[in-house]
């Protein structure tokens, strides 16, 4: 993604509304069962970014939080009118958020770097072959670009899937 102008996005009755002020650095597909649950859809697109690049425009989301396989929360923030999910905490490292693509205004313009959790996608969901794509996890070294990685790395958080 090289275009830098904010995207734009909200929940579904419009009282939470934010905007990134930077492209996310990496988007996963994620096609685990616990994202689907909590998605109601085939898969769950988060876009990786800096919580400090989110800013809230109006309204404040609540958090939910729900226990993982790992043992490490995962916050959900939500619109305390409408209930809508507009990005989550995988492992509350606080410092970073995955903004639920589908809330974005312009979610074409943020298509998945890579699918995960592809082991146990739905026999019907297709997965484009443009896209990465990996039974479980991947190794961030191997996948992200480096000015990417480079940005997650300022961030001072442990690495995906460590
Ligand atoms: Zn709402
Ligand atoms: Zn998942």
């Amino acid at each position: 993604m090289t275009n830098e102008t904010g995207h734009t996005g909200s929940c579904f009755c419009g009282a939470v509304q934010y905007r990134l002020r930077r492209d996310p650095m990496f988007v996963h597909a994620c096609h685990c069962r616990d994202c689907r649950k909590q998605t109601g859809g085939p898969y769950a697109i988060n876009a990786l970014i800096e919580r400090s690049e989110v800013e809230l425009v109006a309204g404040e989301p609540v958090r939910h939080t729900q226990q993982t396989g790992s043992g490490k929360p995962h916050d959900i923030w939500r619109c305390g009118s409408c209930g809508n999910a507009v990005w989550s905490d995988y492992g509350r490292r606080e410092v970073m958020v995955f903004i639920r693509v589908a809330t974005l205004d312009e979610p074409e313009r943020c298509p998945p770097d890579m699918h995960i959790f592809t082991r146990s996608a739905l026999p019907f969901t297709p997965i484009p072959d443009e896209a990465g794509q990996c039974r479980v996890f991947y190794d961030m070294t191997d996948e992200w670009p480096d000015a990417a990685l480079a940005r997650f790395d300022r961030l001072g958080t442990r690495r995906l899937g460590a």
